[in-house]
């Protein structure tokens, strides 16, 4: 049994090598090496934002979690459990996504940055992607994988090329042109990444009146944001942003002022109303056709509990 998955992000690394867990033997091909990749610039940190619909995001997001905390037990792929705060003005409610989490708990006065009065500290996975990507990549190599650098211009040319019975589309927001869906749209983040003055713990403040603030420390440096700019494509850094992202999180962790800027980093989000986790309908004479696209900010939160339901769909009866 053959599979081809097209993308080496993460929703294509997660579907080939739970793919080649089920018996697969899987090939990847991707437009670019992974290094270029959205999946590569991101934050990472598990919390979903920005992806649909909420009853698969919950069960996509609670099976991630604990293949991530998995991980974090192996060394080399750069995933750690990251202690974390996020920050309010008023009493919150329960956040939909604490069900995955292990432990919530309400946040002590003296733990919260000047301004604020509510948080909640809790515990989650975050990614270090250049790190974990060549992980996955090393394990899907392992187990017989190859990959190739090819850009394709249209998913018939791999369904029709006769090499797998499987196809599975995780192009990201190349899907709006590969999948013909035009449901899908660019959700633009603007990120700024800063040398880590020593601290370990994430934070964030999805309210902040001058717009979203995160610090995400990282072993070599910490990753500061940002915005969530449903419908830009443009990916060039806007300097007024930039400034306005290191001022908010300066307020949130003063010990920031002491950081240096290494790089100012724009990526798209590959959103879409619902993630689009099915089966195309095809030609029982054809390859069968998957998609695996549309995770918005949470590709790195869904990855594995959507490629699990990818594998079932491969097993399952046309
Ligand atoms: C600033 C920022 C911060 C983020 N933070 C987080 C976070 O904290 N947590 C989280 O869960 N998510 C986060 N995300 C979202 C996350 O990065 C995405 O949801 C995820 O990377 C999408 O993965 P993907 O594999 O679908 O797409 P991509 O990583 O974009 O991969 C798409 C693949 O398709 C291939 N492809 C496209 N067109 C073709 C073609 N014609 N032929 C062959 N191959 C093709 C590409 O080469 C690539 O391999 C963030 C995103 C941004 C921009």
């Amino acid at each position: 049994m053959r599979a081809t998955v097209v993308g080496s992000g993460v929703a294509g690394l997660t579907s080939a090598i739970t793919l080649q867990r089920a018996g697969w033997q899987v090939r990847v091909l991707s437009a670019a090496p992974i290094e270029a990749l959205t999946s590569h610039l991101a934050a990472a940190v598990w919390f979903p934002t920005h992806a649909g619909p909420p009853e698969a995001v919950a069960r996509w997001g609670a099976e991630t979690f604990e293949v991530l905390a998995g991980q974090a037990e192996l060394s080399g792929s750069g995933v750690v459990m990251r202690e974390s705060l996020a920050l309010y003005r008023c009493a919150p409610e329960r956040p939909a996504w604490s069900s995955a989490v292990r432990e919530l708990r309400p946040a002590r006065a003296a733990e919260l940055p000047a301004g604020y009065t509510h948080g909640l500290r809790f515990v989650v996975p975050l990614v270090e992607m250049p790190v974990h990507l060549p992980w996955l990549v090393g394990l899907f190599r392992a187990a017989g994988g190859t990959i190739r650098v090819v850009r394709i211009a249209a998913l018939d040319e791999v369904v029709e090329d006769g090499w797998s019975e499987l196809v599975v589309n995780c192009t990201g927001l190349a899907a709006r042109e590969l999948a013909a869906d035009p449901s899908v749209y660019p959700v633009r983040g603007q990120i700024v990444r800063v040398s880590n003055p020593g601290l370990t713990l994430s934070m964030r403040d999805e309210q902040h009146p001058a717009g979203r603030a995160y610090i995400h420390p990282r072993t070599d440096d910490c990753i500061l944001g940002g915005t969530l700019d449903e419908h830009r494509w443009d990916t060039d850094i806007d300097p007024v942003e930039a400034e306005s992202i290191l001022a908010r999180c300066t307020e949130i962790e003063p010990r920031l002022v002491d950081a240096d800027v290494l790089e100012h980093v724009v990526g798209l989000r590959p959103a879409r109303p619902t993630v689009r986790v099915e089966e195309s309908v095809s030609d029982p004479g054809r390859a069968r056709l998957l998609h695996n696209y549309g995770h918005g900010g949470s590709g790195i939160t869904l990855g594995w509990g959507c490629a699990q339901d990818i594998a079932l769909l491969a097993a399952s009866e046309r």
